[in-house]
């Protein structure tokens, strides 16, 4: 007899949306666009589509949720998620938050586009919040117009699934659904729009609360409900830190900085970019949220962002991604301020970002090289040396760290042996100059005898760096090749790179294809390359 215990019709999900129970909301019911004072959000349905059709769906969160894999075969499925239905027990409602872009204040935002449906608890009591996003217009909706294009969700969908992953904190997806509707796009905000297909990202997390909820509730000096907000996230999302007081907000406020600081050591880990750091998408769980203008870093270089919307100041440009959480955790801070009283205790927690980001980017260098610890005397000159190396010339930085495990231990061999599993890596066969070689030559005799302190075997050294350095990431002519067959109605791409992606560290022989240098076609493409914020 088989066991058959999970859900197989979606108003069997257990809700018991906490957030809209606990805290207040808009007392303005019509979906309006306005500024949405006292209240932590606004209920608001989804605006039904014409045509809904399922794409893909992500079968380990369709576990978190209990959900049996017929649930995905039955038209209700599409229904619920595309926003045309509401299952038992939901009530939608989009949040308020505000944020800092790209440095200032820019007020009140809100969920313009995404109306979560409720919080589902599952089996084993875990609370799960469903998102829509791109599911019509809500009081945050500004001048937008509240939609999602496919474009775009095929590239949040796919990420979320590949970072969880690779063992980076992520918001989740459960599916993604086309509307069956069209969706005007200016791309590159350049009076080029066009039509593309409209979608829904079903997005699953925790919480979707972000710095921005809190920013907003102090930037109008609404300290009760600041405090309110504040308590429920503890008793929710932190319920081990205890009661919420004076010590326990910084507590709290001490757990977000090193979680943020684990996030963003992951990001530089696999090299990741998010392209919009803006408060409003930093998660206060420290997951990684709202997959816009996202790239992975190809030849490696710190200087480099696929925004094209931050083309000038390269704010949110990957060798920054350090700094700027740490910005954003200052904003935070001075958000819940007035809850704390005085900013010293505030200050030193930030240290504990400062901390949590060098202990954790040391123990992540050591596990990309392979060494049994970080020895401050030798790594800090290996690693600078190796990042100078491997920006002086265009090297891939996924191949490259992922081949350095091919490397044979033996510093008696002639450079062109040693660095012979290393050439996949480079782009430009001819910066590779007899001085340049050298150079890499001298580098891989010093990790050689730097890695022979090592206490472990050569294989777990080796194991140790394929569990770190991926073979796999979600590159982005990978993604945009999944994008142009999925707009001519074909989804085997993005089925078939979800599946991929779901063993980023193994050797699969059948995918090498996957795992190769971006091709030159996709250098200066926009989709790959560049990306804005349109999305
Ligand atoms: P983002 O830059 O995507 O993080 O978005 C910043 C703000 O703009 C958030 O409040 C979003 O909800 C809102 N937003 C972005 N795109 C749209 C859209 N198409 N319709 C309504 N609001 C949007
Ligand atoms: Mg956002």
């Amino acid at each position: 007899m088989t066991a058959r215990s999970g859900i197989t019709h979606l108003d069997e999900l257990i809700f018991d949306n906490r957030f809209v129970h606990e805290l207040p909301g808009d007392q303005e019911l019509s979906n309006t666009r306005r500024q949405v004072e006292g209240a932590c959000y606004s209920r608001v349905s989804p605006t039904p589509v014409a045509a809904p059709k399922l794409v893909a769906y992500s079968r380990e969160v369709a576990e978190l949720l209990d959900l049996e894999a017929e649930v995905f075969e039955s038209a209700d499925f599409t229904q619920v998620f595309s926003g045309n239905r509401l299952s038992a027990g939901m009530e939608p409602y989009a949040m308020c938050y505000g944020g800092h872009q790209f440095g200032n204040w820019a007020g009140q935002l809100g969920d313009g586009r995404a109306i979560n449906l409720g919080e589902v608890i599952n089996r084993q009591g875990q609370r799960w919040v469903l998102q829509l996003k791109g599911a019509g217009l809500t009081p945050y909706s500004r001048t937008a117009d509240g939609l999602a294009v496919l474009r775009s969700s095929v590239r949040e969908f796919l990420c979320s699934e590949a970072m969880h992953h690779l063992g980076v904190p992520t918001t989740r997806a459960l599916s993604l659904i086309t509307t069956g509707e069209q969706v005007l796009r200016d791309m590159f905000y350049n009076g080029n729009s066009k039509l593309e297909p409209g979608a829904v990202v079903c997005r699953v997390a925790p919480s979707f609360t972000r710095f921005g909820n809190f920013q907003i509730l102090a930037a109008r000096g609404n300290v009760d409900l600041l405090k309110k907000l504040v308590d429920y996230t503890i008793r929710t999302d932190f319920p081990h830190l205890g009661e919420p007081s004076p010590t326990v907000y910084l507590s709290w406020f001490e757990e977000v900085c090193r979680r943020t600081a684990q996030m963003i050591v992951h990001w530089q880990r696999v090299g990741f970019v998010h392209g919009v750091m803006n408060t409003d998408n930093m998660s206060i769980l420290g997951l990684t949220i709202d997959y816009g203008p996202y790239g992975w870093l190809e030849n490696y270089d710190p200087g480099w962002t696929p925004n094209t919307t931050d083309a000038n100041g390269r704010r949110y440009r990957f060798g920054n991604q350090p700094q700027i959480a740490f910005w954003n955790l200052g904003q935070l801070a001075n958000a819940i301020y007035s809850l704390v009283g005085s900013p010293e205790p505030l200050q030193q927690a930030m240290n504990s970002y400062v901390l949590a980001f060098e202990q954790g980017w040391q123990a992540m260098m050591t596990g990309k090289l392979g060494l049994d610890e970080f020895d401050a005397k030798t790594d800090d000159q290996l690693i600078d040396e190796l990042q100078t190396l491997l920006r002086d010339v265009e090297t891939d930085m996924t191949i490259f760290y992922r081949r350095l495990a091919l490397v044979e231990m033996n510093a008696e061999l002639a450079d062109e042996v040693l660095m012979a599993p290393l050439l996949a890596a480079f782009y430009v066969q001819e910066q590779l100059t007899e001085q340049y070689k050298t150079r890499l030559g001298n580098w891989i005799r010093q990790y050689i005898k730097r890695a022979q302190c090592n206490e472990t075997t050569d294989e777990n050294r080796r194991q140790r760096m394929n569990a770190t350095n991926p073979k796999y990431v979600l590159r982005n002519y990978l993604a945009q090749l999944a994008i142009d067959q999925a707009e001519q109605g074909d989804y085997s791409l993005v089925n078939e790179l979800l599946e991929v992606l779901r063993r980023p560290y193994d050797e699969q022989p059948d995918n090498e294809k996957y795992a190769e240098k971006r091709p030159d076609w996709a250098r200066q493409r926009a989709g790959c390359s560049m990306l804005s914020c349109s999305s």
